[in-house]
């Protein structure tokens, strides 16, 4: 196969870049609207917030709109409970005809009532979706009159179409998460104490994170949203500091905290075993007077190396040379896997994000080896091209990049949010490992053999 006759969409070239030390400093265009029919995952406003908000789980979470919004987002996310489970259900308003035409609030107000009637949810989370933007029902009134008369909080999600990027949906379901917060006591929060932003509890990652924290001695407030509890997140701002993981979604709410309470926040990322020590050191840091923390913190990481180098030693010896690509959604996701691979041995080819900013993606480039491929919300065509104009061993996305690697024939590692094997600690610096030795190596390609001539 001639990848050179697969063509960049025409419009997409400022959001692509090949690292090269003579080649022009360009600035990579992010930030903008996805380009119309290039099949980019960042065009659904609404689809941003309902996965920032999706893991609360003793809340309603109600899709006011037609029965398709609902169904394209039901039960998105692998996150995991420890207790309630009313985030997994997906309630919509199924909005019909009629509807558009004469005004959706009443069937929501009939939908809000019967549901919190039934379900005794601690609060609802009501989203705006296209047709919402279009028809502007006062979603504002109705959750006020619910909120009165049930007497819980029921916060409108902003997430209307036509009013952005995925980006804007994390921002709407910030401000819905920011309604919440301030608004219960903070009786018995000690002074070393953190909340876990941007962590969802993924196949139980949030459960790991947190272990580490509290063996430290630090108490853990809220996690936002990962088997998230109404009232913790109405008292997270008792904690002294925010921990920030996934940046991209919740940085928006990480700064209103800090303008609004004085809370301080720190950029994190759990991936990889570098990363996840500097994300304990750096919350250790911050509380000098109480040196045992950073001791801890020490402990905990010596400790956990330890018990994972030797296998990983045997990953590196096969994996070493190996070439691979990433499209996720995150950044700051995407710097942690290039130093993820580079303990196994690989390089990286491909870099990309969805939801990158101008800074970001002057760091990937700082980061990335010569010739590596950088792009901005990508799309099936382009990542297909590069995969095998670089001659990837290996795709990491999300569950709609993985039919493209399998008919291309190279390896895949899931690594969005729907994947039910934790990734993130030291455990999941190990998980992922194995899991691209596993599939990089597997005996399959023999019987289906990388397309494009390629050996
Ligand atoms: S109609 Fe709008 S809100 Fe619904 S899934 Fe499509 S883009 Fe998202």
């Amino acid at each position: 196969m001639d990848t050179h006759n697969i063509a960049l969409l025409e419009g997409r070239e400022g959001q692509v870049y090949e690292k090269r030390q003579d080649g022009p400093e360009v600035e990579i265009a992010c930030d903008k609207t996805s380009l119309s029919g290039s099949v980019s995952q960042r065009a659904c406003v609404f689809c941003g917030s309902r996965v920032v908000l999706y893991p609360v789980a003793d809340a309603i979470h109600i899709v006011h709109g037609p029965i398709g919004c609902a169904a394209y987002t039901w039960d998105i996310r692998g996150a995991v409970s420890s207790g309630p489970e009313l985030h997994r259900l997906s309630f919509s308003t199924d909005l019909q005809e009629m509807d558009v035409i004469y005004g959706g609030e009443k069937k929501l107000y009939r939908s809000l009532v019967e549901l919190i009637d039934q379900y005794e949810p601690k609060a609802a989370f009501i989203y705006s979706t296209c047709i919402i933007g279009l028809i502007g029902d006062d979603i504002e009134a109705v959750c006020r009159k619910v909120a009165k008369e049930k007497g819980i909080p029921v916060m409108p999600v902003h997430s209307e179409g036509f009013k952005g990027t995925k980006k804007d949906g994390y921002k709407a379901a910030c401000n819905a998460l920011m309604k919440l917060v301030g608004t219960g006591s903070t009786e018995g929060i000690s002074k070393y104490s953190i909340n876990i932003l941007g962590e969802f509890n993924l196949a139980g990652e949030a459960w790991i994170i947190r272990e580490y924290y509290e063996k430290m001695g630090v108490q853990v407030v809220a996690t936002m949203t990962g088997d998230g509890r109404i009232d913790d997140i109405r008292r997270s701002h008792g904690a002294t500091l925010n921990v920030v993981q996934c940046s991209g979604s919740m940085t928006t709410l990480a700064k209103e905290m800090e303008e609004k309470y004085g809370i301080p926040y720190i950029r994190v990322s759990y991936f990889g075993f570098e990363d996840m020590s500097k994300s304990l050191y750096d919350v250790a840091a911050l509380f000098p007077d109480r040196p045992e923390i950073m001791d801890k913190a020490k402990e905990i990481v010596r400790d956990e190396i330890r018990k994972y180098y030797p296998e990983m030693q045997q990953f590196k010896a096969a994996l070493t040379g190996r070439k691979a690509a990433i499209y996720v959604g995150g950044a700051f996701k995407t710097f942690s896997l290039i130093k993820a691979l580079r303990t196994v041995g690989m390089s990286v080819v491909l870099a990309g994000s969805q939801t990158g900013n101008k800074d970001d993606y002057r760091r990937l480039k700082e980061m990335c080896d010569e010739g590596t491929v950088i792009v901005d919300d990508s799309n099936p065509v382009e990542l297909s091209k590069f995969v095998l104009e670089k001659e990837a061993d290996l795709l990491i996305g999300g569950v709609k990049e993985r039919p493209i690697a399998f008919k291309l024939g190279v390896g895949f590692c899931d690594h969005n949010h729907e994947r039910k094997i934790p990734l993130a600690g030291f455990v999941g610096m190990y998980n992922f490992a194995k899991e691209v030795y596993e599939s990089v190596m597997s005996p399959v390609w023999q019987f289906a053999p990388r397309k494009g001539g390629l050996k």
